[in-house]
């Protein structure tokens, strides 16, 4: 018989009620009874949605953050949240967001705010954990009290549990050592804690303890490989039956390590890694379960049952009770419910499945296995005719983007003439000041602006009406860019919500849900658009919006798009082409808005590229494969205009050490870039690598309130000019200031646009 079951559950609940009740809670508007109470909830809800299965998750369900939960199990907090005095979840949300909440800060009598844990990507994925943090001094001590208590309901709940750690690899090496010492000297000292731990949950009654060790699908120095070894021999006598978890990814060349490890299972991603199974087989002993990964925990598509049950049959027949089958990841980073969803389309919403709907995949998977398909005829012919109509339907298949696509060819990609002779051209037609100033997009999206775009949303406002409001706000942007002097301007985006979603809704090819959200980090969730088809632009986007703005300025005013690129990683995208081909049909979108600007008179173009740098492979040798997609779907995007038009880009951060040179392949004549944080260091990577082109760096921290002076500009351009030769800079803020309020933002550009005056008659 296959067993069936699932690495982790999304806990945000299907209508986000974690978030309102954290954020209830965080403004002092509810008690901690009321938030736990709640929590508990989500997870007798969860675990009800799981109880087909024959193991469920427990220990999954995090009120913020999962490693964050982990730190707190093996005691390690960071100092300066020691000998809080209050409950240990208010000193959970201060590691997590700097404070709990006001009262309960001040009741614990510790001087309330401390600094908040950095934040990083989990993986590949949009979701952001917690860091721990570690010095050569980390000591640990086990505090299993949230894992026991969940142990406990569970069984009340009479589900047979699986509890659900981070093993102690992935974890040290998700850590950062704040004083430069080396984690893995810390593994001597974790590993005894998990020896407790394991030990603590076997004398619950707990049979199998799900391990995860993610890292193990990505590249591994020999000083890794080694501590994998070293860990699992210490845990070997521990009395549970370890899974050990990989997800994420192909196993490649650490699949002999993974299979080595002496635990009971091991559980390995089957949607990305099926050519690795074979191979897999013939390494794993004969006594240790193999967990499948059959069903895709990344996207929202329907899995193809027949075709996942082609090839599963064979192995069950080879493995019998050994063979499990599970999502390949945490449902995590999926929706919770596609029931949930009134609005959408109904043949769209016939090609989904959220989580809950996985789950039920995976239990007609499992029966079909264990009873044999007659036993679940209809639930296979219904998806089958569902996987059919997906591929059949002309809402997914066009014929003409197909073509054009076909056709593409390099010189799509090609400006007419290098920067060098580009530039002239630019400079005599755009008669730009030396440090010229500019903006990266956005104003402030002010209450009064989220007001009309809800009244037009639920219908309260008509289209004309809804016009005239935003076309006020960006009269209002242009007054207030030739008030403060600025040379280059923007137009605001008043009229954009989200810098994707604003595209994929006038665009072919793409649907959006009600409730389709998926958390980003502690309370915060997206809800990222679905690319289901073919990608086609029935009409120009942002023509007239620039055009309006143009028409009231008396400096040249920069065309706003999306690039492909971010498009691209900020949506659910299909699984039926590869992720290049979505991307460069995006690219031809784009382009053709692209082109329309530039009919319209547009002389400049900015195209954001986001998340360009985040759609990087975990494999450092898969990067470049990626990055010639990237950069090539930048340039289909781009570089179809005249010599004259001045393309610009921005991405909101500035490592670029290690992916220069195909930045600088994408040939942009402006690039925008985050900085004003560190101090320019950052441009090293710039001057290292001659960057050729011109460089906006940073210079206004648009997270933070305060407002930078203008002596701090001014130090912080000269130390640029250090790097870039001073007639290639911009000077401009570090993003779009949609999340700022007026009353910052005024004060702000006042003090760069005087900064671009001293630096104009002090340096060069
Ligand atoms: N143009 C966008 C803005 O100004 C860019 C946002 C971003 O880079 N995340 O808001
Ligand atoms: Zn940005």
């Amino acid at each position: 018989m296959v067993t069936t079951h699932n690495l982790g559950f999304p806990r945000i609940g299907a209508k986000r009620e974690l978030k309102f009740a954290l954020e209830s809670y965080w403004k002092g508007q509810s008690s901690r009874d009321e938030l736990k109470a709640l929590g508990a909830q989500l997870r007798r809800r969860h675990w009800q949605d799981q109880s087909a299965l024959d193991l469920v998750p427990v220990g999954d369900f995090a009120f913020y953050d999962q490693v964050l939960d982990m730190s707190f199990t093996l005691g390690n907090l960071p100092e300066r949240v020691q000998g809080f005095h209050g409950d240990a979840l208010d000193n959970y949300f201060r590691v997590a967001r700097g404070r709990s909440t006001h009262a309960a800060d001040e009741q614990a009598q510790c001087c309330g705010g401390v600094a908040a844990g950095e934040m990083t990507k989990w993986f590949d994925t949009n979701y952001h954990y917690i860091v721990p943090e570690f010095t050569a001094a980390t000591e640990f001590n086990l505090d299993a009290s949230r894992l026991l208590e969940q142990l406990a309901e569970a069984k009340a709940q009479g589900v047979r549990p699986k509890p659900v750690i981070i093993g102690p690899v992935t974890y040290l090496a998700l850590g950062k050592a704040k004083d430069g010492s080396h984690k893995l000297a810390l593994l001597d000292r974790l590993l005894p804690v998990y020896v407790e731990l394991l030990e603590t949950l076997a004398a619950q009654g707990v049979e199998w303890v799900q391990i995860d060790e993610p890292i193990l699908v990505t590249e591994l120095d020999a000083d890794w490989q080694q501590a994998f070894n070293f860990a699992y021999q210490h845990l070997k006598n521990c009395p549970v039956k370890l899974l050990l978890a990989t997800y994420f990814g192909q196993l490649l060349e650490n699949r002999r390590l993974a299979v080595n490890l002496p635990v009971a299972g091991l559980h390995v991603d089957a949607v990305n890694d099926r050519v690795d199974i074979e191979p897999l087989l013939n390494l794993l002993s004969v006594d240790k379960v193999l967990s499948l990964g059959v069903i895709n925990g990344r996207n929202i598509w329907k899995t193809d049952l027949s075709a996942v049950l082609d090839w599963l049959e064979p192995l069950a027949e080879q493995l019998g009770d050994r063979l499990w089958i599970a999502p390949s990841c945490s449902l995590l980073h999926v929706p919770v419910d596609l029931d949930s969803e009134q609005r959408l389309d109904g043949e769209i919403k016939s090609w989904l499945a959220f989580a809950k709907q996985k789950l039920d995949e995976l239990a007609v998977l499992a029966t079909s296995l264990n009873q044999g398909c007659d036993a679940v005829r209809d639930e296979l012919d219904a998806n089958h005719t569902a996987i059919a109509g997906r591929r059949d339907s002309p809402r997914v298949n066009n014929p003409a983007v197909k073509a054009a696509l076909a056709k593409l060819d390099a010189k799509l990609g090609q400006r007419q003439s290098p920067y060098t002779q580009r530039a002239v051209k630019q400079a005599a037609l755009l008669k730009l000041p030396k440090f010229p100033t500019t903006t990266i997009g956005s104003f402030p999206q002010t209450p009064e602006i989220r007001q009309v775009r809800h009244q037009f949303k639920a219908g309260e406002i008509d289209e004309a009406a809804y016009k005239v409001a935003m076309q006020a706000e960006i009269a209002r942007s242009v007054r207030e860019q030739e008030a403060l002097g600025l040379d280059v301007f923007v137009h605001g985006e008043a009229e954009r919500n989200d810098m994707v979603e604003y595209f994929g809704e006038q665009l072919e090819g793409y649907a959006f849900s009600q409730f389709g959200w998926v958390q980003s980090y502690g309370s915060r969730c997206v809800k990222p658009p679905i690319l289901f088809g073919d990608i086609r632009r029935p009409k120009a986007m942002t023509v007239e919006w620039i055009k309006y703005a143009q028409s009231l300025a008396s400096k040249p005013m920069k065309g706003m798009l999306t690039g492909p690129v971010t498009i691209l990683n900020w949506s659910f995208v299909r699984d039926d082409q590869p992720r290049s081909v979505s991307c460069k049909q995006l690219a031809l979108a784009i382009r053709e808005e692209v082109l329309d600007l530039e009919k319209a008179g547009v002389r400049m173009i900015q195209i954001d590229e986001a998340a360009l740098r985040e759609g990087l492979p975990l494999r450092k040798s898969q990067w470049q494969e990626y990055l010639d997609w990237a950069v090539e779907s930048f340039r289909i995007t781009a570089n179809g205009v005249a010599d004259e038009t001045q393309i610009h880009t921005h991405m909101c951060y500035s490592e670029f050490n290690d992916i220069i040179a195909s930045i600088a392949n994408m040939d942009a004549d402006v690039i925008t870039i985050e900085t004003s944080r560190s101090d320019m260091e950052l441009l090293d990577a710039f001057d290292d690598f001659n960057y050729p082109n011109e460089i906006g760096p940073g210079v206004y921290d648009i997270h933070s309130p305060n407002i930078p002076t203008q002596d701090h500009i001014v130090q912080l351009m000269k130390k640029a000019a250090e790097r870039i030769p001073a007639e290639r800079l911009w000077v401009n803020p570090d993003c779009g200031l949609k999340t700022r309020q007026w009353s910052e933002v005024i004060p702000a550009l006042t003090n760069m646009v005087t900064a671009a005056k001293n630096l104009r008659a002090t340096v060069g």
